[in-house]
């Protein structure tokens, strides 16, 4: 889809897997949009293989949750397991960011023992950096930016959650 016809979004939030944001700011979403806020979820990656779900099963109810909650959703081709915070990662981000141009970003908070979750703070705390310079031009991987203006966020909130091993005494989803 060209730039121009784009939907922008007030408030972007990544999250690495299908259900991470909403375990963890699901709530907070539900009140952004119900403020009349738009809002865009996006996964870092489809969630494949899911240790307790048949393949095509998480999306199905990451649209479903998207719908409750009254979010847009999204999801970036890297893959689960394996995310790791790239340059290339970093300016599908700051892609994102210049398209919809929002002025609120959520991130999962890196804390905890998955390492698509600590990966995605860097990576969403990057790419956020990125999409605020201009002048991609003869940057390797920076064609990927040439056709989006850069564009600054107003803020950037951590969504933390307690993605900590079983036995430290706090909530451990299964993710
Ligand atoms: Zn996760």
């Amino acid at each position: 889809m060209p730039p121009s016809l784009t939907p922008s979004y007030e408030v972007i939030a990544f999250g690495a897997h299908p259900d991470d944001l909403e375990a963890v700011m699901g709530g907070t979403a539900v009140k952004l949009a119900r403020s009349g806020l738009s809002v865009l979820f996006v996964d870092l990656c489809e969630g494949e293989p899911a240790r307790h779900a048949a393949r095509g099963e998480r999306h199905k109810q990451a649209a479903q949750a998207a719908k409750i909650l009254g979010v847009d959703r999204v999801t970036l081709p890297l893959q689960d397991r394996l995310i790791r915070d790239t340059v290339e990662a970093r300016l599908d981000v700051a892609r994102l960011l210049r398209l919809h141009r929002p002025r609120m970003v959520f991130a999962t908070s890196g804390a905890g023992v998955h390492p698509d979750h600590q990966a995605l703070t860097q990576i969403v705390i990057n790419g956020v950096f990125y999409a605020r310079l201009p002048k991609w031009d003869g940057v390797p991987g920076g064609e990927l930016l040439r056709d989006t203006p850069p564009h600054e966020i107003q803020r950037l909130f951590s969504a933390i959650a307690g993605w900590s091993p079983l036995g430290t005494g706090s909530i451990s989803p299964s993710v």
